[in-house]
């Protein structure tokens, strides 16, 4: 079958031009004078391909375009572009706007016939078309105009979206403030990031109306269980917006959405209020946003890291002995000027070195991360707690008095006690550790972090000549 081309062009010298190069090289040609025409001729006639002007009355060769490319009726249709016009505006515009290739008007008749035929015998058959096509010129430029506020939408949250994000140094800082972008154009009681690390996986789930804890941490589950999780690997999670303790409720399946990253995996999770809605007006839009959302998470990731790592130590991933120190120092000058308790614990393992010595130091280091996992489940998320040293751990409890720092640090005791760490190479170990505790009243110059730390050392001291496995006072 002979394949029909449709020629766009106001000026009938150009058009009757083009009509017979097409014709000679044995192609069918319709004609239109201008992109409304055309747009209708084109999608009642469905050519094999179109050749259109830029500059032309009613509706230009731009319009034309991007009605056709955004039409999944006629998206598959090639688009060649010819015009007078060879400034690299047009050409970079009309590219990004959808056209298969561009030609100025100084072209040879064979390289317009190569391109048209290259494009034809490249494009894949059309589906049936899904929408009605337009009636006459002003329904035409009625979609076209519609299509334009539809990507003006979509372009002014992507704006939004990396105005809010970027910068950001905080994982879950960005994922909510992106979540609540979207939260905006998509009805969702709940959206969920998902991010894996080899070491971490980072979830946020952010509720915009209050759902049954249960009924989230499914949704937390099934989103885990969506994305590569590694064994150890600590989660990460932060809940936002409101939630109900009580009750439980069947939540509609969530949506997966990948996310391009760069250089980890993650997922969007949409639960949305209506599937069906969200089917046909929804998904599009979020489809669009997710490269962008993409941008703005991998920026906060890698800048949280570098923070991090000035301020966290790369075994443990607790605070480093500076930045422990530091925050004890804040910490003590804010509890004096509210006069408000503040408590330190100093741990230290039991007979470490035997660990080393026995089982080699990659599993001592593993032995040092359970650890630190196991304090971190304990401790409370506004609990600081840094690496002080090689096997030492100090924890600094705001708002406590010494009975209440001594009951933690019994709990971490007893957390640690009560459960064999996993080694690398197989089996597991019993792993002990000794702790001092000491308060801010119980020291001469109370404004001394010195004099706090070396107070609880002491005790721990005591700790461990009392036998270890136990807490001092
Ligand atoms: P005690 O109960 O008296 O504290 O005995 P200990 O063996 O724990 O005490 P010691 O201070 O003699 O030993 C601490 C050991 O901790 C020495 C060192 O090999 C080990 N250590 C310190 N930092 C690290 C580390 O980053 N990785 C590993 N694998 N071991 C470490
Ligand atoms: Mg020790
Ligand atoms: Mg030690």
């Amino acid at each position: 079958m002979t394949p029909r081309v449709l020629v766009v062009d106001d000026s009938d010298f150009t058009r009757t031009l083009i009509v017979r190069t097409l014709e000679r090289a044995g192609f069918e040609v319709l004609t239109a004078r201008d992109g409304a025409e055309g747009a209708v001729m084109a999608l009642h006639e469905r050519p094999a391909a179109v050749v259109t002007d830029l500059e032309m009355p009613v509706m230009d060769g731009y319009q034309l375009l991007r009605l056709l490319k955004s039409d999944p009726s006629s998206s598959h249709l090639p688009v060649v572009i010819l015009t007078s016009h060879g400034e690299a505006p047009s050409r970079f515009w009309g590219l990004h706007t959808g056209a298969d290739a561009y030609l100025t008007k100084d072209y040879e008749a064979s390289e317009l016939v190569d391109t048209v035929r290259r494009l034809v015998a490249e494009t894949t058959l059309a589906a049936q078309p899904a929408v009605e096509p337009p009636q006459g010129p002003l329904e035409v430029l009625a979609r076209v105009a519609r299509q334009l506020d539809s990507n003006l939408l979509s372009a002014t949250l992507v704006n939004t979206l990396l105005e809010h994000g970027m910068g950001v140094d905080d994982l879950h800082e960005a994922c909510e403030r992106c979540l609540a972008t979207i939260a905006e154009v998509v009805d969702a009681p709940l959206l969920v990031v998902g991010l894996s690390e080899p070491e971490a996986v980072y979830l946020h789930l952010r509720l915009s109306q209050a759902l049954p804890l249960k009924g989230v941490e499914r949704a937390a589950n099934a989103v885990l269980s969506a994305i590569p999780v590694n064994p150890g690997a600590v989660v990460d999670a932060q809940v936002t917006g409101p939630r109900e303790a009580e009750g439980d409720v069947e939540l509609p399946d969530l949506e997966f959405l990948p996310l391009p990253l760069t250089s980890t995996s993650g997922m969007l999770a949409v639960l949305p209020r209506n599937p069906q809605q969200f089917e046909t007006v929804s998904r599009h839009l979020v489809q669009g946003l997710l490269p962008h959302l993409a941008v703005v998470l991998d920026n906060a990731r890698l800048s949280q890291r570098l923070r991090e790592l000035s301020s966290h130590d790369g075994l443990t991933r607790l605070l480093n002995h500076r930045a422990v120190h530091e925050r004890l120092g804040e910490e003590l000058a804010r509890s004096i000027r509210f006069d408000r308790p503040l408590s330190v614990i100093l741990c230290d393992l039991d007979l470490f070195k035997r660990v080393n010595d026995t089982y080699g130091h990659l599993a001592g280091d593993a032995v040092l991360r359970a650890v630190a996992a196991s304090f971190r489940t304990t401790l409370r998320t506004s609990d600081v707690i840094g690496r002080y040293g090689g096997e030492e751990f100090l924890v600094v409890l705001t708002e406590s008095e010494l009975e209440a720092a001594r009951q933690v640090a019994e709990r971490l005791r007893a957390g640690l006690a009560h459960r064999e760490v996993p080694l690398p190479a197989g089996g597991s170990l019993a792993v002990t550790a000794s702790f001092g505790v000491a308060a801010r009243n119980e020291v001469p110059a109370p404004g001394s972090a010195e004099a706090l730390v070396s107070l609880a050392d002491t005790r721990l001291y005591q700790a461990k000549a009392a036998g270890r496995n136990c807490v001092r006072p």
